[in-house]
């Protein structure tokens, strides 16, 4: 049996035909206009490339099963839901950190670690998301929000956050964290060659740390400099959680963690082994490249109870 994934993502619907043991049988990718500023894609362009991307991968006049993973700020699921459900498919909904953990623990890098099977999976892009297993289950929680680690408290009286708390481990951590340092080292001193001051000052929070990446991939002093405070940060936090969760398994990914490689992950697995200290041979994993993990787990999620 085959299911149809689908991750919604900001500017494009990103699918895959994928089978039972994992088996990717097809990929198909659709892109939608983002509305400017942050009105964000029109309902009907979403839907309609969320739809394309169905039907250009489930078998031919058959009903499939879909499993649908999103970033909460790409919104719109219900209605989204309703659509497919008007094609008659069958839609389990998830959210792309918890699929990606899903995904890595079933398929991905952590398949096989030993028992208990404990794992955190942590995806690094302008916000920091999680996604939780215990026991070989997904944690959802209560209120939907297990393994949404990027509001813990990380430096007391830090940086104020849009969530109305100070010092969470996003304002420290993430893509949008390493724009803001290099843009206020920019601002302090003027070190930083011309080509990445001028192209780190305005623009997208996904393409400025991209560059800044790239710079510190080629050498840039600076940026290397801040890239691996990210991973630092990175690091500590997730090793604050290694005791008490009991965790066997932790993994970083993202397209951000792909791009930046060893420059970021040397780093935090340094800091993870400082912070979870001596009695631990846990390894901090890169994951699957891409948009894979995810796609994996909300098929497995989709076609098995778990
Ligand atoms: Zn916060």
């Amino acid at each position: 049996m085959a299911a149809v994934a689908v991750l919604l993502k900001a500017g494009y619907v990103s699918g895959a035909a994928v089978a039972d043991d994992g088996e990717v049988l097809g990929r198909h990718r659709e892109n939608y206009p983002v509305g400017p500023g942050s009105s964000g894609p029109q309902d009907d362009d979403l839907t309609a490339a969320v739809v394309a991307t169905v039907r250009a991968l489930r078998a031919p006049g058959q009903r499939s099963t879909v499993g649908l993973a999103f970033e909460p700020l790409v919104g719109h699921v219900p209605r989204l839901r309703h659509a497919l459900e008007h094609v008659q498919e069958q839609v389990h909904l998830e959210t792309a950190a918890r699929a990606a953990a899903w995904g890595e623990h079933r398929f991905g890098v952590l398949r096989g670690i030993q028992a208990p099977q404990n794992s955190m999976t942590v995806t690094v892009g302008a916000s920091i998301r999680g996604g939780l297993i215990l026991r070989g289950r997904l944690v959802r929680g209560a209120h939907g929000l297990g393994g949404e680690i990027g509001h813990l408290p990380f430096v007391p009286g830090g940086r104020q956050c849009e969530c109305g708390l100070e010092g969470c481990f996003d304002r420290y951590a993430s893509a949008t964290a390493l724009v803001e340092r290099t843009r206020a080292a920019l601002i302090e001193t003027a070190e930083v060659g011309q080509r990445l001051a001028l192209d780190v000052r305005n623009g997208p929070i996904d393409e400025v740390a991209s560059e800044i990446v790239r710079a510190a991939v080629n050498g840039n002093e600076s940026a290397l400099g801040q890239t691996a405070e990210i991973g630092r940060h990175l690091g500590m936090g997730i090793g604050r959680l290694v005791k008490p969760l009991s965790l066997s398994g932790v993994v970083l990914r993202g397209s951000f963690v792909d791009d930046a490689g060893d420059i970021l992950l040397t780093p935090a697995r340094e800091a993870m082994s400082r912070t979870v200290g001596q009695s631990t041979d846990l390894e901090l994993r890169a994951g699957l490249p891409g948009d894979d993990a995810v796609l994996l787990g909300v098929t497995d999620l989709s076609l098995n109870a778990h």
